[in-house]
């Protein structure tokens, strides 16, 4: 018999999620086994209709299948609407919700690893898909003062800015040149890179949106790729003398969230890093 929670995707070989849940699970006391399954494209509707099942519990959504699911869950969360995309689905008593995670894991991390508040800084956010969307929400929900869009398609970076724009708030957007960049990136105070520059197995895996020289020394800068832990934009963040962050604390802080919302309870959240780290480690 299937589990009542676990991470479907396809191909799923790769992912860490089953790791730092389980540890989740195991130091509550919750009697569950945290699976991982593959589900291909077509098979996703029946595998979904399973989630109304009496007693489970919620299912992580990962590529690529976070817009698939939308109109197969009775109900999305306001987060899940704004970000265009559900990375997690709960059953309320047969009812499947949608819910987003990613923005609100990426301020969690931010704000308990780091100790940074986007509150009233200026930002550059570099990449327009789907991990800058969570991203450009998270920092409009966390109050941020002025935000950049800067990507290779610059067009991507219009809708997106656009699509949030609102009172205020008007991300600007431009792209990967170092004359546009000198604009904004030497002024703000964060810098997140969401592109897929320097993610093993990527496009471009000793690649980076932006040089050293163009960080202030006072900046944080975080990277959403988290395989390698260590890249090239972290380098030259580094190099500027500025604070770095790696993107895995985002991803397990999506999963908390996630845990959180499943099982009604408080994660055990050093245990639940301590298991990752362990896994990322030993390869
Ligand atoms: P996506 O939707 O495919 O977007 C990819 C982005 O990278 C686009 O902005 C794209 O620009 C840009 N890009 C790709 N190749 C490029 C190149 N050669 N030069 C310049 N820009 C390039 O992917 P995604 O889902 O947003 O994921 C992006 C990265 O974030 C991945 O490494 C993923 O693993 C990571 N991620 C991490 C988390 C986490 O929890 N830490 C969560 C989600 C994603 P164009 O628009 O010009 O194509």
């Amino acid at each position: 018999m299937s589990s009542n929670i676990g991470v479907m995707g396809h191909p799923i070989g790769h992912t860490k999620s089953p790791v730092f849940q389980q540890a989740g699970l195991d130091e509550l006391g919750i009697a569950e086994t945290f699976e991982a399954w593959d589900v291909a494209p077509d098979e996703l509707e029946e595998k979904v209709t399973t989630f109304r099942a009496t007693g489970f519990l919620a299912a992580c959504v990962t590529l690529p299948h976070k817009q698939a699911v939308i109109p197969l869950v009775d109900e999305l969360t306001e987060a899940a609407e704004a970000v265009g995309a559900v990375n997690w689905i709960f059953n309320r008593d047969g009812k499947l919700v949608g819910h987003n995670t990613d923005g609100t894991g990426f301020l969690r991390a931010l704000k308990e690893k780091t100790g940074f508040d986007p509150a009233g800084v200026d930002a550059v956010v570099f990449g327009a898909g789907g991990a800058a969307r969570a991203i450009v929400y998270a920092l409009k929900l966390a109050g941020i003062a002025r935000l950049t869009i800067a990507n290779r398609t610059v067009g991507k970076a219009q809708a997106l800015a656009s699509e949030f724009s609102e009172g205020r708030f008007k991300p600007d957007a431009i792209g990967l040149s170092r004359d546009e960049l000198a604009n904004c990136a030497p002024y703000a105070q964060l810098l997140v890179n969401t592109t897929s520059l320097g993610m093993a197995g990527g496009p471009a895996e000793m690649a980076t949106p932006i040089l050293a020289d163009m960080i202030s020394a006072d900046a944080l800068g975080y990277d959403a790729v988290y395989a390698p832990p260590m890249t090239k934009f972290l380098r030259e963040v580094e190099n500027a003398g500025a604070t770095s962050a790696g993107g895995m604390t985002m991803l397990v802080y999506q999963g908390i969230e996630g845990f959180e919302m499943a099982t009604g309870q408080k994660a055990p959240v050093d245990t639940m890093f301590a298991a990752i780290e362990k896994a990322f480690k030993s390869g």
